[in-house]
């Protein structure tokens, strides 16, 4: 496949460096809070590219973090430790605050199809890895004890700045918030291995260490997961693209001054979601879910839709006018599906396959372009190849898509042939014209409809799979 690489800032035929088999990193949440749509969707962008690789035929071994420990508001080691703040704002402790957080992630997750990595580990429990690491940057040189503690030395490597052309605003994303001048560090882009001297008295999570009690910094975490679970080199890492700087820049640094050699291969970074008012932020505290998606009637896999229909390298605005249109478009694609699932019997035309099925790895196979992979979708609905054929094709791309196509469409056959049939028609026009009125953000009129439905004896709900109506 081509794949964009930052560090060459080229799409690039992607070879692993085993034949066959693909090591591939993802930076997890750090679990202070609920993640974000926005963080969903670098999870969901990169929940595609390894599903696709393994379309591919490729062997995929996938590892990813929990932070749990060490990330402070700041990603350039300044201000608040995200984690405590956390435990302070539920007044709980903050193993509870990142158990919670951390089932809290992997449900939602779970309602976006996101496979689970196959090895997940928080990363309070490797300290003795971080601090076997540490100990060898600092004989090697790469690192230094200051004012209590242990700094990385960005000026023993020839390049740091890796993701060099990165633009200013990406850049300005790592150093966003309070840029307090650390008097320790001997060059400004030095950075934290190990705090023995920590800021917060109230500091809960401390470890004996060679340097005295103390806590991890943020970055050492990810470099050292990977390379216990994966060896010494990688074939691909991930992350949105705030990560570029400094976490992976940090990463890069002490992982191959560790190793003595380049490490991993390809970065794949997911830009970002945003609303109309900026950035979304999980530390502002306002932000948007996948409960409140679906509080508000939403199918999470709508969602997982809405963000397909774009590139993963161009930022996406989500307004709630936007998700609408995908979940009107998401709909009558279901609809399209569904009558195919009454009719499949039948053999599957194999060259029909073949050649729509290629189509659909061209599109994903250039640099994961999802919305060219709908594309190839439609074009198969569209094409003369019989039920069986078409619903076989239909399975293959969702392997990658992930969107429960064909059980959707199973879904709302059973739904058509549910009841309708004895709800009086006087009903079901009041249930159409509410209908009309909720388009219309007319929820006074919607409201008054469903008062007068119920005095007919019948209640009227939205639920994921549409509206539904129930005798009372
Ligand atoms: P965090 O839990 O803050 O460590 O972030 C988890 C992941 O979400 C990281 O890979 C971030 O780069 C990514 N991320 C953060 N904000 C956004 C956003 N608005 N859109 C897309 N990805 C994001
Ligand atoms: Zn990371």
């Amino acid at each position: 496949m081509q794949l964009y690489n930052s560090l060459s800032h080229k799409k690039e035929e992607f070879i692993p460096r085993e034949p066959g088999k693909v090591s591939m990193y993802t930076c997890g949440p750090t679990v202070y809070h609920f993640a974000h749509i926005g963080n969903l969707r670098s999870y969901i962008m990169e929940d595609i590219l390894e599903k696709y690789l393994r379309f591919t035929g490729l062997d995929v071994k996938r590892v990813m973090n929990i932070t749990d420990v060490g990330h402070l508001t700041s990603d350039g080691d300044t201000g608040d430790d995200k984690m405590l703040k956390g435990a302070k704002r539920e007044h709980k402790t903050v193993m509870e605050i990142a158990k919670f957080y951390t089932d809290a992630f992997f449900a939602d997750c779970a309602k976006l199809n996101i496979k689970t990595p196959d090895v997940v580990v928080p990363a309070t429990t490797y300290i003795d890895e971080f601090i076997k690491v540490i100990s060898s940057l600092m004989e090697k040189g790469y690192a230094y004890e200051a004012g209590g503690n242990i700094y990385f030395d960005t000026s023993k490597l020839d390049k740091y700045y890796v993701f060099g052309d990165f633009n200013e605003e990406d850049l300005a994303v790592g150093v966003r918030e309070g840029v307090e001048e650390d008097g320790n560090k001997r060059n400004k882009a030095d950075f934290v291995l190990w705090f023995t001297k920590s800021k917060f008295d109230d500091q809960e999570l401390k470890w004996e260490s060679p340097w005295g009690l103390g806590y991890p910094g943020w970055h050492i975490e990810c470099s050292c997961i990977s390379m216990k679970n994966l060896g010494e080199y990688l074939d691909i890492h991930c992350g949105g693209i705030d990560n570029a700087f400094p976490h992976h820049t940090n990463e890069i640094a002490q992982s191959e001054a560790y190793l003595g050699h380049e490490w991993c291969s390809y970065w794949f970074h997911v830009h970002h979601l945003n609303t109309n008012s900026g950035k979304m932020s999980k530390s502002s505290g306002e932000f948007l879910t996948v409960s409140l998606l679906e509080e508000k009637g939403y199918d999470p896999l709508v969602y997982r839709f809405f963000c397909l229909q774009s590139h993963y390298r161009k930022s996406l605005v989500f307004s709630w006018e936007n998700l609408d249109n995908a979940k009107t478009i998401f709909d009558k694609l279901i609809a399209k599906i569904a009558p195919l699932t009454a009719e499949a019997a039948g053999e599957i035309d194999q060259a029909e396959f073949d050649r729509l099925k290629t189509q659909f790895d061209e599109a994903l196979g250039n640099d994961l372009n999802t919305a060219m992979g709908i594309t190839a979708l439609y074009d198969v609905l569209k094409s003369k190849a019989n039920a069986a054929t078409k619903l076989a094709l239909m399975g293959e791309f969702d392997k990658v898509l992930g969107l429960d196509l064909i059980k959707k469409a199973q879904e709302k056959n059973a739904a058509n042939e549910a009841p309708a049939a004895d709800i009086p028609a006087e009903v079901l026009e009041l249930v159409e014209q509410r209908k009309a009125a909720r388009k219309e953000k007319d929820f006074a009129l919607a409201d008054q409809l469903r008062d007068k439905i119920a005095a007919l004896g019948y209640e009227v709900k939205e639920t994921r799979q549409g509206t539904e109506i129930n005798k009372l």
